[in-house]
């Protein structure tokens, strides 16, 4: 079998444990496998570098910041595959770039646009270990970009489906996947499967067991996912195509995500367009905007409100400034959290969402702003009440048993 492994942070986070993944490399090593392995920086490292940065500039270059963010993953690679060859293995260690991933240009950010192969396959011929820095490919000018935060899972679905790997598996410092973070409720249970659309909603909406960038590629490439702990044996959780079994659950998970700022403009002059023209500007800076509430107009004018990442609210400010002409006022909530919950058999049952709501209410939760897909509801709620209001829902829909 061929087998992509990725290790993250947490697994490669000192020397011991660089030691203890190198062990379990080992024995799937030689149990036959041929073995791929994507591996993260040591955890913490990569916002250490940022903080560096950050020491001489505010707004860094990000081809610097991809050159700098990139070595990270470089230092654990290199040191496993020293360790494994001190065991006697045959390993090899690369950056993203020779392992053949072409990106696009933004950097940062970059989407992997091609992987060549060749060079991982020659290694693999010759029975070598081949360990790769995740995180990061090359653009075509020759310079190294990155994935996201993350992205090393990314790198490790890309290598698996364009390998056509058996298996590809995501070592973290949890033995799966479970209903809600088990940081913020102990009492939450793992999922022995669940859904790419699942966990593409769960991982987007906070959940960051997986990128979600990862399980969108997986689910385009048909690469199946299977997560699990590089602490502990386990069969882990998989991640793939949605079965009739998972329709039956009403209720797959919880997600927090504290990443959220609102965005309410008031008076904001009624006409045509004026919406589009916000919005356009909006997306011309890179800013994702989420949930969108307008009120019904009174008058001349009308209320606006919408969420945007936390990091994201400088910009956000600097556009709706641009509109001073538009709008009455601006007010800026960086005090709210985005609380979500998903599952494919909301599709095919009523009644989820007026639950959600009421165990709110009898929590004395304000529910401020709500927004709905086939397979989700996310409220907008006060920050603090956040991990609460996790735990409510999650007892609400007996997610615990
Ligand atoms: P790595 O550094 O290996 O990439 P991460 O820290 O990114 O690992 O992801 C693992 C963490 O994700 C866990 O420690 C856990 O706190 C968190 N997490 C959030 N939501 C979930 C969930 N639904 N199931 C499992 N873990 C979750
Ligand atoms: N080291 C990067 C990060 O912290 C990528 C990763 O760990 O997947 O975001
Ligand atoms: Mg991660």
């Amino acid at each position: 079998m061929l087998i992509v492994q990725k290790y993250g942070g947490t697994s490669v986070g000192s020397l011991e444990r660089i030691e203890n993944v190198a062990n379990r490399i080992a024995k799937t090593k030689s149990q036959g496998n041929s073995l791929v392995v994507v591996v993260s920086a040591m955890s913490g490292e990569t916002n250490k570098l940022i903080e560096y940065a950050h020491h001489f500039s505010k707004t860094p270059s990000k081809r610097e910041m991809d050159i700098l963010l990139s070595s990270g993953e470089r230092v654990t690679a290199s040191l496993l595959a020293i360790a494994l060859q001190e065991m006697g293995y045959k390993a090899k260690a690369m950056t993203g770039r020779q392992a053949g991933i072409r990106t696009d240009n933004s950097h940062t950010y970059a989407r992997i646009e091609s992987i060549d192969t060749a060079f991982i396959n020659s290694c693999l011929e010759e029975d070598n270990i081949v360990i790769v820095a995740g995180f990061q490919g090359i653009n075509n000018n020759g310079d190294v970009t990155t994935l996201g935060r993350g992205g090393s899972d990314l790198s490790a679905v890309a290598l698996a489906g364009a390998l056509r790997a058996d298996a590809c598996e995501i070592y973290s410092d949890v033995d799966g996947v479970y209903t809600t973070d088990p940081r913020i409720e102990p009492k939450a249970k793992k999922l022995n499967t669940i859904s790419y659309d699942e966990m593409l909603e769960l991982s987007s909406l906070g959940a960051k067991v997986l990128q979600n960038r990862s399980v969108e590629l997986a689910k385009k490439m048909g690469v199946k996912i299977i997560a699990k702990s590089s602490f502990s044996d386990g069969a882990g959780t998989i991640i793939t195509q949605e079965s009739e079994q998972m329709e039956a659950v009403l209720v797959s998970g919880i997600a927090l995500d504290k990443n959220q700022a609102r965005v309410s403009l008031r008076d904001v002059v009624d006409r045509p367009g004026i919406a589009a023209e916000i919005f356009n500007k909006l997306a011309d800076e890179q800013i994702n905007v989420d949930m969108i509430i307008q009120n019904a107009s009174k008058e001349e004018t009308t209320n606006l409100g919408f969420t945007v990442p936390y990091s994201e609210l400088e910009g956000a400010k600097k556009v709706i400034d641009t509109f001073n002409h538009d709008i009455g006022g601006a007010d800026y909530d960086e005090n709210v959290c985005k609380v979500s919950i998903v599952g494919v058999g909301m599709k095919s049952h009523s009644g989820i969402a007026a639950k959600a709501f009421s165990a709110m209410a009898d929590n004395n939760i304000n529910i401020e702003m709500i927004s709905t897909s086939e397979i989700k509801i996310s409220m907008i709620i006060d920050e603090k009440y956040g991990e609460l209001a996790v735990r409510v829902l999650h007892e609400t829909y007996k997610l615990d048993q």
